[in-house]
């Protein structure tokens, strides 16, 4: 290390001091904790950091030049320039453009580790809508989402399908079988106390007809992966389930028994928790709205804040035969795990806290 790079760019006259990390030495301020990096050092600890990256040239995928800021390389004294990390990410690094030497602020360094994933993250992101996904949601009227695949395979969300379809298929089949089914597995306000609480969980994998289950299995597909992926397997089973429990409740709660007892079927509740975790988590992501024949892609506040609408319109005009207080109150539950677990699901998902950042550029509008 060259005895001249000593002062820290940021705190000026303090002294950087030589620290070793796993591979390498780097000079840190012992004050604000930012980093430099000699010509060369930075792409070799991002090379390093990753196992499938040989050689990574982070200037290649620096995006928008901000201008010359006002601090000084203190190893050539050249005014430094300040770049967005990535084109559509905008931390701004400091690089210098004589010795090719950059400057980390401390908040900055885990960032620009990660700079990798955020470019594959945000190229998978940003990605227009395609003649496929504009003759799919003409046809089936459904959203197409666009967010990252998940690594996690969802089995729970599979699980969750390939019940709900056993048992719609079973009662369609079986001579006698629909009625005891709905009976049984429903939720029925009239149904003795102490079956009730099996029913609450039942009736989360029962629905009333084809349309029924294949618009709420197509949701629950869309949104579950990335949740399942988010939280494990078994917490988000337990997601699912206590879910379903409360949109019935809520259900249950406001409606009106002077027509007769309550009878409700159907994943819509849990799924609908879902789409209020999914809001809160996955703000980066979009699903897209088919408007006559323009299909545009939303951030997920925007989509479900449509959805809300439609619901809350329905309830209002008093269109029976959906579960309404089911769908708020589901969705509002979901808020609520969403907003009170997002930092530790974040702390336990280093990619979606990264893409959580005001940084971010989601391009969603056409070019
Ligand atoms: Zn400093
Ligand atoms: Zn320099």
């Amino acid at each position: 290390m060259p005895s001249t790079m000593a002062r820290c760019p940021n705190c000026v006259t303090l002294t950087l001091v030589e620290t070793r990390t796993a591979r390498q030495a780097v000079l840190q301020c012992d004050h604000c904790r930012g980093v430099w990096f000699e010509d060369g050092a930075l792409n070799r600890a991002i090379a390093h950091k990753h196992e499938h990256i040989d050689e990574y040239d982070h200037e290649e995928h620096l995006g928008a030049k901000i201008g010359k800021g006002d601090r000084l390389c203190r190893r050539c004294d050249s005014a430094m320039e300040r770049y967005h990390l990535l084109k559509h990410y905008e931390v701004e690094v400091d690089c210098c453009p004589s010795c090719d030497g950059v400057w980390l602020d401390r908040h900055e360094v885990t960032e620009v580790m990660q700079s990798p994933q955020l470019k594959d993250a945000l190229a998978t992101l940003n990605r227009s809508t395609s003649w496929r996904s504009w003759a799919f949601q003409l046809l089936t009227q459904m959203p197409v989402e666009f967010n990252l695949k998940a690594h996690r395979t969802p089995w729970v969300t599979y699980g969750i399908i390939v019940l709900c379809s056993l048992l719609f298929i079973a009662g369609q089949v079986v001579p006698g079988l629909e009625m005891p089914l709905y009976a049984w597995l429903g939720f029925n306000s009239d149904a003795p106390s102490w079956l009730q609480p099996f029913q609450l969980v039942t009736h989360q994998f029962m629905h009333g007809s084809w349309m029924h289950l294949l618009g709420n299995m197509y949701f629950l597909w869309l949104v579950g992966d990335n949740i399942e992926d988010a939280l494990g397997h078994w917490r988000y089973l337990m997601l699912y389930l206590v879910s379903g429990i409360a949109a019935a409740l809520a259900e249950w709660l406001f409606f009106d028994a002077s027509g007769g007892p309550l009878l409700m079927v159907g994943a819509s509740g849990s799924i609908a928790a879902l789409f209020g975790v999914y809001m809160i988590w996955f703000r980066y992501a979009s699903l897209t709205m088919m408007i006559v024949v323009f299909q545009i892609k939303l951030a997920p506040h925007w989509y479900f804040l449509f959805w809300s609408g439609f619901n809350i319109v329905g309830m209002l005009i008093g269109d029976t035969g959906v579960a309404y207080w089911a769908h708020l109150g589901g969705f509002l539950f979901g808020l609520v795990v969403g907003l009170t677990s997002k930092s530790r699901i974040m702390e336990q998902n280093l990619l979606m806290k990264l893409l959580n950042q005001p940084e971010i550029r989601v391009q969603r509008s056409s070019r």
